[in-house]
């Protein structure tokens, strides 16, 4: 007899997207003349630019020839691109990482689930709430939780809270967390932390020898001098951290695949029986044995991102996105609605006008302005009273979706 893996069953089903699409078609066949604007995506709108479109093109031709045909490629990532990303991504930060500690992957979804797979059950994890749902529910299916309370928070596992009273940024935990996962700059809040933030969490793990799983899919996002792009321009954090980086956002490959995942040598976890381990061998081991790399032409288009023709077309569908962000951000200010984010990501995350409740503002939002966004509590119970607008969109879109809300809630 078969058996499955239980845990999944504690797992509440996948209810905010499916939730946000039914009323959205309710309406949308209610009102068929309404002309809806979606400002609740997180995907890139723009295509990719010329000089990643070139190399990728390049790449297909070499494949479609016996002389310079690739099979199998090394399964931690060419080093073509490996080089690139040491040289374009961190060297220029300060940081200097070494070509054994980069892991190009085909995403960081599955980078941020797959890590559990080197740490042990027993691990005590921290989440912060409202969050990213990967982080909660990976560890769900692994086993390391009871089941869901009528919050959504699952038994096991410790919350902290991001709310405006932080500033968006956790209270270090009151009770010992061995893995801590943060997400700067932040989905979906669009918040940054500052060095001095960072470092709080670099010293608390270093001191009761917990990791930090870093996710910096919206790094390239920030535009203010000083915010940190890295979790390892704060010294200490090599020896306490993971970082997880996108080419998704950052160059528009959500439909393409490609991702990085930093793990330093000087990383190391315990053994039930106190042996220090390399956890960067343990993520080799586990990444050569389960996963065959990234397509040689994807890489080849990830590498261009980092010439200088690509890196500068990149930053410029950056500008346009952060462009829709201050458009959204100082469009609601103006209409009186508190904002946060949208400065250093592509994300306004608002406080809901008079207290109401996230869906409320769905619902009002959609049928007096016709904008979709994403109810904040959708993300955790946190997010209640909270709702996020993307400015991953249409410049036109943005504009009008502003304009309607001012004209609705302008004073
Ligand atoms: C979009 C996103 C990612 C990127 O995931 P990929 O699998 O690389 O596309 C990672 N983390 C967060 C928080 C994101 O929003």
């Amino acid at each position: 007899m078969a058996l499955a893996n239980e845990h999944y069953l504690k797992l509440k089903a996948g209810y905010l997207f499916p939730e946000i699409a039914r009323r959205v078609n309710t309406f949308a066949q209610a009102h068929p003349e309404a002309r809806i604007i979606r400002l609740g995506i997180g995907d890139v709108t723009r295509p990719l630019v010329p000089a990643v479109v070139e190399a990728f093109h390049r790449a297909v031709d070499e494949m479609a020839r016996a002389e310079t045909f690739r099979g199998y490629g090394p399964e931690q990532g060419y080093d073509f691109l490996i080089e690139a990303i040491r040289e374009r991504a961190y060297a220029p930060l300060g940081v200097d990482l070494r070509p054994s500690e980069i892991f190009v992957s085909d995403g960081s979804k599955c980078d941020t689930s797959n890590i559990l797979d080197i740490f042990g059950l027993d691990n005590r994890v921290a989440i912060c709430d409202p969050v990213y749902p990967v982080y909660n529910d990976t560890n769900v299916m692994a086993g390391r939780t009871g089941p869901a309370d009528e919050r959504g928070y699952y038994q096991g596992i410790v919350y902290l809270p991001c709310t405006a009273e932080n500033g968006f940024i956790p209270e270090l935990p009151d009770e010992p967390v061995d893995l801590i996962y943060l997400c700067y700059p932040n989905n979906p809040t669009g918040t940054v932390a500052t060095r001095d933030q960072l470092a709080r969490w670099v010293e608390y793990a270093l001191e009761h020898d917990a990791v930090i799983l870093f996710d910096a899919a919206y790094e390239a996002f920030i535009t203010e001098p000083g915010i940190p792009h890295s979790i390892y321009e704060v010294p200490g954090a090599e020896r306490c951290a993971i970082e997880f980086r996108s080419f998704s956002k950052t160059a528009g490959f959500t439909g393409v695949r490609c991702a990085l995942t930093v793990v330093p040598e000087a990383l190391t976890a315990r053994t039930p029986s106190g042996e220090r381990v390399s956890l960067n061998k343990l993520w080799n081991r586990r990444q050569s044995t389960k996963f065959n790399g990234v397509s040689y032409p994807v890489q080849r288009a990830a590498a261009a991102v980092y010439s200088d023709e690509g890196w500068e077309q990149v930053r410029r569908e950056i500008a346009y996105y952060m462009e829709n962000a201050r458009i959204i951000r100082e469009g609601l200010a103006a209409a009186g609605i508190t904002c946060y984010g949208g400065v250093n990501a592509p994300y306004i995350w608002l406080k809901t006008p008079g207290g109401m409740s996230s869906w409320d503002f769905f619902d009002r939002l959609l049928e007096e302005c016709h904008v979709v966004g994403t109810p904040g509590s959708g993300f955790g119970p946190s997010g209640e009273g909270y709702f996020r607008l993307s400015a991953f969109g249409d410049r036109a879109n943005v504009e009008a979706a502003v304009d309607r809300i001012r004209s609705r809630w302008g004073r």
